[in-house]
């Protein structure tokens, strides 16, 4: 059952994108990962913690520098208090702490609410698990969360949720009435919340609220996050899974048999350099991914498509039909070979009204200026020659 279903999810788009992107030499604004470095000093901490012999297995739940600074990065960002030896997990990126969470706190059968455009893991994992997805969509162009869609899809085999925001791939940060709904149906459901808050610094002019501080919410509540993004390392995978240690106690079952432990000096390095991510930092990240995102969001339009101008993370989603009666993977395609820009096909993200994803791309801005100039350079030469 789960290889069968498995294999019907083939390869993952960003690996097919970028093998793509790399065979045609396109600008790659597909994969979501910088093709910048992040703060040198980290990089030093790492070497340090290579040279200091933090070489061996860790502490399966995570290394103590690095679930104490988890535990101080929360408190920074929610005012909420975590025991860093219970309520924390430390894994390999987001990834794994997403995985760990459905393995370890789902049986084959019960059903799980996604909302689509969805991260393609989520259906990946449930596959795993034999756990079933309920899938509600966000639509074009303001992607707000169909509370009464959610409602109507809850049965007794309900569990779970899975609330990503700052959304990927829309940009959405949601409002504090979609929160409220949303704490709400888990309330009322006795649901468990899997919020993946992997953007959570990455947003521009509104601030991200985690569900899990909403009345009621805290008991039912696994975030998840990671490094990855906010100091731009995404090969690092130093990724986490908090809440409340029986939920945690869940995730750490499957956690200790996935990978035991991730790799032990980049984890204890973060320990050392997440306290680094304090006001300043994050005021000076998010200037200057908004002015990446006013380029990007600026460069699409020029070319002919309509955007829906993200809040968060380092996504666009742009609307093709004013370009093309293609479908998004073949305009992609297309896009690669005849602009020399690479782009997501975001219909690799539905699964129930996928139709929704076949008018659209999605373009990555976590790139340098360098990057992006050609980028518009290319799309604008493109749109001249049509
Ligand atoms: N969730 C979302 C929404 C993502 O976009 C990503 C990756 N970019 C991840 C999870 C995985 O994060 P990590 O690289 O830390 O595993
Ligand atoms: N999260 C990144 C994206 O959305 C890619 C992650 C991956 O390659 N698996 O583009």
């Amino acid at each position: 059952m789960s290889a069968r279903a498995l294999a019907a999810l083939g390869t993952s788009i960003f690996s097919e994108m970028t093998a793509l992107a790399n065979a045609h030499g396109a600008v790659n604004l597909s994969q979501g990962f910088p093709d910048f470095e992040g703060p040198a000093a980290i990089v030093d901490d790492a070497v340090a913690a290579l040279r200091a012999g933090h070489n061996q297995y860790g502490r399966s739940m995570g290394v103590l520098p690095l679930v104490h600074a988890v535990a101080r990065h929360e408190q920074r960002a929610t005012g909420l208090v975590l025991d860093p030896v219970t309520e924390i997990v430390c894994t390999a990126g987001a990834t794994e702490a997403l995985a760990a969470a459905m393995i370890g706190l789902l049986e084959p059968g019960d059903e799980v609410l996604l909302l689509e455009p969805f991260y393609d893991g989520y259906p990946a994992v449930l596959a795993m698990v034999g756990a079933v997805p309920k899938v509600a969509t966000l639509r074009w162009p303001d992607f707000r969360v169909p509370l009464d869609e959610l409602r109507a899809l809850v049965t007794d085999r309900t569990r779970m949720i899975v609330v990503n925001t700052p959304h990927n791939p829309t940009g959405r940060v949601l409002g504090d009435d979609e929160l409220d709904g949303l704490a709400r149906l888990c309330v009322d459901h006795d649901l468990i919340a899997l919020c993946d808050e992997v953007y959570e610094h990455l947003t521009y002019g509104v601030p991200h609220n985690p569900l899990r501080a909403r009345p009621g919410m805290q008991a039912r509540t696994v975030s998840v996050s990671s490094t990855g993004k906010t100091f731009s390392f995404t090969g690092w995978k130093v990724g986490w899974a908090t809440g409340p240690a029986p939920l945690i106690a869940g995730v750490q079952r499957a956690h200790q048999f996935l990978t035991f432990c991730a790799s032990t000096p980049l984890h204890v390095a973060m320990g050392h350099a997440l306290d680094r991510c304090d006001d300043a930092f994050t005021t000076t990240l998010q200037a200057e991914y908004r002015a990446r995102r006013d380029f990007v969001t600026g460069m699409l339009r020029d070319a002919g498509f309509a955007v829906a101008v993200p809040d968060g993370a380092y996504f666009c989603l742009a609307d093709i039909r004013g370009l093309t009666d293609d479908d998004d993977r073949t305009f992609a395609r297309r896009l690669i070979t005849e602009a020399g820009v690479a782009a997501i096909p975001p219909s690799a993200f539905y699964s129930r009204d996928v139709n929704e994803g076949r008018r659209l791309l999605r373009f990555a801005f976590c790139k340098t200026q360098g990057t992006l100039d050609e980028a518009a350079r290319r799309l604008s030469a493109w749109a001249k020659r049509r």
